[in-house]
C-alpha cells in the first residue's frame, strides 16, 4: 500500500520502518477507540490505538525519535487487541505493537527499574521451571506466614496450592469410553505451579470426552510473555524448543487451557486448539450432575481476539444442568491483567480492572468463569479487593465438578490422574 496523503514514505534508517506498510491500513476512522482500554480511562489520543499507529509511523517516517514518550505510549498499551476486533480494515494491531516494543529493547529505550525486573524476571525464572518453582514455593511459604501483605505485588498472587497439586501430569491419560482421538496437551510454565488443579481438571475432561491425552517431554513455556514483552530472540528460541516437543507426536491437535498460550502458539504450531474450543466442536459428552449457579462467563483478550473463540466456552457451561449463565456488561474488555502488564503498569491496570468489577458486582454471579491464568489470577485479586462473593474458575473445573457430582460417577472420590 502507497503513503497516504499527508504522510512520507518510510526512512529506512528510522527504527520503525519495518512497521511502516502495516501502518499503512489504518485510514484513522476511529472505529477502535470506543473498545480501547486505555483510551476509555485516559481520554488521550495517543493512548488509543488509532493514536499508537500514528505515533508508530511517524517513528517510521523518521518525524519524530523513538524515544521515552513513544516507549511508554507502547508499554501503556494493554496488547488486549478489542482493537483489531473492532477495525474493519484489517490492521492488525498485535503484530505491530510486538515489533515495536521488539525495536525499543533492541534500541534499549525502555529503561528504569521496573522494566529491568521485569526483563530479569522473565529472563531468569518464567522459562526455567524448577527457579519458577521454588519461587512460587516461597511465594506459598510467604503468604502461610502472612507476609505477602508486605508486598504489594503479591496481593495479585492466587492462594498457592499445596504441593500435592502442583505434581506434573502423566505422560499419557487413557481415554474413557469410546475413544475418539488423541491430542498432546501443552501444561505452559504458570499454570502448573499456580493452576495445577486446572491442569488436571482439563486432563481428566478430555478422557471423559474419549480422548487419549499424551503430555510431550521437553515442552515448556510458550514465550508469550516475552513476545509481548519485546523479548522476540528470546520467545523464538522458547518457541523453537516446543516446536521439537510436539512436532514428534503427531497428535490430532495441541489442547490447551491457557488463552495467552494459544493466541501466540496458534500462529507458529498447527492444530492448536483451546480446550473449550475442542470440546464444543467435537460434541461434549454432557455432564448429567446438576451445579445450581449463576455464571458469568468473562472472555480472556487472547481468546476472543486473539483467536477468535467466543461462542464454545459459553456453549459448554450452558450445557452443564443447573447452570444459568448471566450476562454482565462488557465481558470482551480486558481486565487488566495483560500477562505482565498489572505488574508494570499498576495504576491504568487497576483502573481497567475497576471498571471490570463494577459490572460483575452489578450482575452478582456464583462463579465467574474464565480461561487464561492471567485473568483467573487477576479476577480473583479483584474478588477479594472489591469484596465479591463470587468463586473464580476456570470453564473445565466447573465441568469436572458437574461430571463427579453425578452420584452414578465412578470417580467421585479418586482422581483419575
Ligand atoms: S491492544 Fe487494547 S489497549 Fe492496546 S490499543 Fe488496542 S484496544 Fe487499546
Ligand atoms: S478502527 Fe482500524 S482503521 Fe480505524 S482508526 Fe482504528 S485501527 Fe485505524
Amino acid at each position: 500500500m502507497s503513503a497516504p496523503e499527508g504522510s512520507r514514505p518510510a526512512n529506512d534508517e528510522a527504527p520503525f520502518a519495518s512497521l511502516y506498510e502495516g501502518t499503512l491500513d489504518c485510514v484513522h476512522c476511529g472505529l477502535c477507540l470506543p473498545d480501547c482500554p486505555t483510551y476509555r480511562i485516559s481520554g488521550r489520543e495517543t493512548s488509543s490505538p488509532r493514536g499508537r499507529i500514528y505515533l508508530m509511523r511517524a517513528v517510521g517516517e523518521g518525524r519524530i525519535p523513538m524515544d521515552e514518550v513513544v516507549a511508554e505510549e507502547m508499554s501503556l498499551c494493554l496488547g488486549c487487541r478489542a482493537c483489531e476486533s473492532a477495525c474493519p480494515s484489517g490492521v492488525e494491531y498485535g503484530h505491530l505493537l510486538e515489533e515495536a516494543r521488539a525495536e525499543i529493547v533492541r534500541a534499549g529505550a525502555r529503561t528504569g527499574l521496573t522494566a529491568s525486573l521485569e526483563r530479569f524476571g522473565l529472563r531468569a525464572i518464567v522459562p526455567h521451571r524448577l527457579r519458577l518453582r521454588l519461587l512460587v514455593s516461597l511465594a506459598g511459604l510467604a503468604q502461610r506466614l502472612g507476609l505477602d501483605r508486605l508486598i504489594p505485588p503479591a496481593r495479585l498472587l492466587p492462594r498457592v496450592p499445596p504441593r500435592s497439586e502442583r505434581r506434573r501430569l502423566p505422560a499419557r491419560i487413557a481415554a474413557q469410553g469410546e475413544k475418539r482421538g488423541r491430542v498432546a496437551f501443552f501444561e505452559g510454565c504458570v499454570m502448573p505451579e499456580l493452576f495445577g488443579p486446572i491442569n488436571h481438571a482439563t486432563a481428566r475432561v478430555l478422557a471423559r470426552n474419549g480422548f487419549e491425552v499424551v503430555v510431550p517431554s521437553g515442552q515448556g513455556c510458550c514465550g508469550a510473555l516475552h513476545a509481548h514483552a519485546g523479548d522476540a530472540e528470546l520467545a523464538e528460541s522458547l518457541h523453537a524448543r516446543n516446536e521439537t516437543a510436539f512436532s514428534a507426536w503427531g497428535a490430532g491437535a495441541v489442547v490447551l487451557n491457557s488463552a495467552g498460550c494459544g493466541a501466540h502458539l496458534r500462529t507458529r504450531l498447527d492444530g492448536v486448539r483451546d480446550v473449550c474450543e475442542l470440546l464444543a466442536e467435537e460434541g461434549l459428552r454432557r455432564p448429567s450432575g446438576r451445579l445450581e449457579l449463576r455464571v458469568c462467563y468473562d472472555d480472556p483478550c487472547h481468546l476472543l481476539h486473539g483467536q477468535g473463540v467466543k461462542d464454545a466456552p459459553r456453549e459448554l457451561l450452558r450445557s452443564i444442568p443447573g447452570v444459568e449463565l448471566v450476562d454482565h456488561d462488557d465481558p470482551g474488555a480486558c481486565c487488566g491483567a495483560a500477562g505482565t502488564y498489572n505488574l508494570v503498569q499498576p495504576a491504568m491496570s487497576r483502573a481497567v480492572l475497576e471498571r471490570k468489577m463494577e459490572s460483575l458486582r452489578a450482575a452478582d454471579p456464583d462463579v465467574i468463569a474464565t480461561g487464561n491464568p492471567g485473568c483467573l489470577m487477576q479476577l480473583q485479586a479483584g474478588v477479594r479487593e472489591w469484596g465479591l462473593r463470587a468463586e473464580v474458575l476456570h470453564p473445565v473445573e466447573l465441568l469436572e465438578r458437574a461430571y463427579r457430582s453425578d452420584p452414578r460417577d465412578p470417580t467421585r472420590t479418586a482422581q483419575s490422574s
